[in-house]
């Protein structure tokens, strides 16, 4: 059977982390001009934020504007503060922002796909909402190298199979390259793909786990094109 090679968007061919950050660092400096505790609401709202993606059952685009205002919301009935919902509305207008940046494809990530496509068939495995990411992905001008897009709700080891069923490429010979151990290298590993792991300064906590077993790890997108032969 052929083999193929999956890719990651956010973080591994876009940047994204780096953007919620910003907004991040916008909410700290409103949090702290409010004598609130700034670092300590940033884990406060990451926790908030990673619980409705939990409860959401996936990454919607509302998740993060809402675990703002939520966080707000908890500073000002903890420290027995009225509610400012013009405040409010400019706290959660920060998360929604996130989405209005333009794309900015990771260096040399053209180049990488330009190179493989004309070995292997190229797939793209992403989550999020479909509307959004493909509009992101049109953006992009990475969406010709790809012979099928897949925006999925969840990213597991039968998610990647039936992909690999799909498609009728074999697992053992190919490949799954991401950002995050969580999502894109643990779920390979044990859905029996190679796994390329590829370090991104700006991983979500969220996307953070140990390895389970052998994979290998990339410091830019760029060595893949030395690993994969
Ligand atoms: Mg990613």
């Amino acid at each position: 059977m052929p083999c193929g090679v999956l890719f990651d968007f956010d973080d591994t061919l876009v940047e994204t982390t780096i953007h919620f950050n910003h907004a991040k660092e916008k909410f700290a400096g409103i949090m702290s001009s409010l004598d609130f505790p700034a670092e300590e609401a940033l884990e406060t709202l990451n926790r908030i934020d990673i619980r409705n993606v939990k409860h959401c059952g996936g990454f919607f685009k509302e998740c993060f504007p809402r675990a703002l205002g939520e966080t707000y919301d908890y500073y000002c009935k903890h420290l027995k503060r009225e509610t400012d919902l013009g405040l409010r509305k400019e706290i959660e207008n920060l998360g929604w922002q996130v989405y209005e940046h333009p794309v900015k494809t990771m260096k040399n990530a053209g180049i990488v796909l330009k190179e493989l496509h004309g070995r292997y068939p190229l797939y793209l495995a992403t989550r999020g909402e479909p509307e959004v990411q493909e509009a992101r992905l049109e953006q992009s001008g990475l969406a010709r190298w790809f012979k099928k897009i897949y925006v999925l709700a969840k990213k597991d080891p039968d998610t990647y199979l039936s992909i690999a069923e799909e498609q009728k490429i074999a697992p053992r010979s190919s490949w799954i390259i991401g950002n995050s151990m969580k999502s894109d290298i643990n779920p390979a590993i044990k859905a029996g793909f190679n796994g390329i792991y590829i370090h991104h300064p700006h991983t979500w906590d969220y996307e953070t786990e140990e390895p389970i077993g052998g994979h290998i790890e990339a410091e830019s997108i760029m060595d893949v094109l030395n690993i994969i032969s």
